[in-house]
């Protein structure tokens, strides 16, 4: 049995530089027991989005990561080390392809039968990429989407007394697992009162250790009654509920409950990784292995129940989004007729920040030193003095937000915005302001990287949707421009099938090299969210590309 895993900390490298360093000490993080779900199976988040394929694939990449020189490059398909190829000094020192099935083949059966064989592994978005930080990653998207939830139902004239916040309302939801985890308190954080429906009790003790949960109990009728009374006093607070979400969502619709908004983030996109009503949950795994077609049908028709009564919510008005799991598409085979009344998050908030090319920017301090972030902190307030939204986010995370792991930050940047901030953490560790390099990446979920038509490009204007060219050029363009590791997906968040997405990240190592480098690879990686916008007909889009001098062929201007 191997003991738990931990990045190395501080100035000394094991590797031959800082960019496998990086690599290196991001994986490891991935795993720490303190990030990770179930990093004794190499599990980081997203059902069973993995780190590397098995152990002794996880020990060879070790290996290669310590002896790989600087004109190397080290190949990783599925999780395995299968190739180090001389290339040179901007090239990433890892490319790495996850889960990606020819078309006709891309679905969750042919998946396993290969996982089975032990030849694929799904590397969810950034499992196997390396860049996963804990729960604050999600929490800052969840904390832009509910922001936008709250400003939206203020603009209706709905909750006109809470002035953009969600003071006064009730969200429901489901799933407390490593991305759901981030829902009590991005709701709390606007002021709001949750509930969150978890069936698994450790998963709710560990969201109330982290703090990022208030309370918990097993009472539908006392989550309910604590709820309204914190309502009523104006008195953000969340509740973790244990219960399946499909007999509880029902439950609330007919106890006639005032939930204001209803979401969910339940595993949902992979039926495995669902908890069937009547399933008791100490037999979940092995029902699950024993006869995956079956369980499969079980959790289908449970999520149509789950989401029957999420439609149910919708038409009492309350504002329901599907949060990017897949649920509707789960739903829908389980027989669920209107599963797709309500909008998926993207085109319901966070298209005009893609159009933009904003994202989530994310760093972390491989010193391992909390006073790194916290000096990272206020240079990202230097550099952006007037975007007065990015600095309640950045204080209130610094206040409320503890770190897992290697200490890391995220905030949403856009085109123009990224490089800056990259260069000035580069200088930061050249002067020795922070006592390490810094490793900058961002999670798929982003303007340019990815192809999702139930997430990020659901209802494109021109209906383009499922075309995965973007993602592809954005990972070309990242490996072109000098990211250190850069990384293709197939599947994740929304499961086999239904995505193609892209990862970069790049360490500021201080050198005059890295900054090159980070100039290129932070002012490209979001230009390419800009031109997939423009292409598609978005008018902000062009005018930003306008603004800032971005160069497209055949365009008006
Ligand atoms: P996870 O597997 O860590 O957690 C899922 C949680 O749901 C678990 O705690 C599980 O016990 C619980 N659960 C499963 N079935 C349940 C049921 N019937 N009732 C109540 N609880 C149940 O997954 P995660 O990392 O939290 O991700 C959740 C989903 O969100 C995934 O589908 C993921 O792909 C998706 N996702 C969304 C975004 C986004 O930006 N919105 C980003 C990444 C991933």
């Amino acid at each position: 049995m191997r003991g738990p895993i931990r990045a190395p900390r501080g100035p000394t490298l094991r590797c031959r530089g800082w960019q496998q360093e990086g690599a290196l000490r991001m994986l490891m993080n991935n795993l720490d027991p303190e990030v990770a779900e179930r990093p004794e199976d190499l599990i980081v988040y997203g059902g069973s989005g993995k780190a590397a394929r098995n152990w002794a694939a996880y020990d060879a990449i070790v290996r290669e990561l310590t002896t790989l020189g600087s004109d190397e490059t080290l190949l990783v398909q599925s999780g395995k080390p299968v190739g180090v190829l001389r290339t040179h000094e901007w090239a990433p020192r890892v490319l790495i392809a996850n889960s990606n099935l020819v078309g006709d083949w891309a679905n969750w059966d042919e998946f396993r039968r290969l996982e089975q064989l032990g030849l694929i592994m799904y590397g969810q978005m950034t499992a196997g990429s390396w860049i996963y930080i804990g729960s604050q990653g999600i929490l800052q998207g969840t904390y832009e989407t509910f922001g936008a939830v709250a400003r939206k139902l203020a603009a209706s004239g709905r909750y006109r007394h809470s002035r953009g916040s969600l003071a006064g309302t009730i969200t429901l939801t489901a799933g407390l697992g490593g991305m759901g985890g981030a829902q009590p308190l991005a709701v709390t954080m606007h002021g709001g009162v949750a509930i969150c429906v978890e069936c698994d009790p450790d998963r709710i003790n560990r969201r109330m250790e982290h703090h990022f949960l208030d309370t918990k109990t097993e009472s539908v009728e006392s989550a309910l009654q604590e709820a309204i009374i914190a309502r009523d006093e104006n008195h953000p607070l969340s509740i973790g509920l244990l219960g399946n979400a499909a007999e509880v969502f029902p439950q609330l619709l007919h106890m006639q409950a005032p939930i204001d908004i209803v979401t969910d983030q339940t595993s949902a996109h992979d039926p495995l990784a669902y908890l069937p009503a009547g399933v008791a949950l100490e037999d979940w795994h092995t029902l699950a292995q024993k006869d995956p077609q079956w369980f499969t049908d079980e959790a289908e028709r449970s999520m149509a129940a789950h989401v029957e009564a999420m439609v149910g919510f919708l038409d009492r008005g309350a504002e329901v989004f599907d949060y990017g799991n897949s649920i509707r598409d789960e739903a829908r085979k389980g027989g669920c007729a209107r599963a797709f009344d309500f909008p998926g998050f993207v085109p319901a908030y966070i298209r005009p920040l893609f159009e933009e090319g904003r994202g989530p920017f994310r760093w972390a301090a491989l010193s391992g030193e909390p006073a790194d972030i916290a000096a990272t902190d206020r240079a990202i307030l230097d550099l952006f003095p007037d975007d007065e939204h990015l600095r309640r986010w950045i204080t209130l995370a610094g206040e409320k937000v503890p770190f897992q792991g290697l200490p890391a930050r995220i905030c949403w940047l856009g085109y123009g915005e990224r490089h800056r901030a990259g260069l000035r953490f580069n200088e930061m560790v050249a002067s020795g302001e922070v006592s390490a390099p810094i490793a900058i990446g961002r999670d798929h979920l982003d303007a340019g990287s990815v192809a999702s038509p139930y997430r990020e490009t659901e209802a494109m204007a021109d209906g383009s949707d499922a075309i995965a060219d973007w993602p592809l050029l954005n990972a070309l363009v990242n490996t072109a421009s000098g990211a250190s590791w850069v990384s293709i997906h197939h599947g994740g968040g929304v499961g086999m099938g239904r995505s193609i997405h892209a990862g970069q990240v790049c360490i500021a190592d201080g050198t005059e090299l890295a900054a090159r480098k980070l100039e290129r690879v932070l002012t490209n990686d979001p230009a390419t969210g800009v031109l997939r916008h423009v292409d598609a007909g978005y008018q902000r889009a062009a005018a930003v590309a306008f603004e800032r001098g971005l160069h497209i062929p055949m365009t008006d201007r």
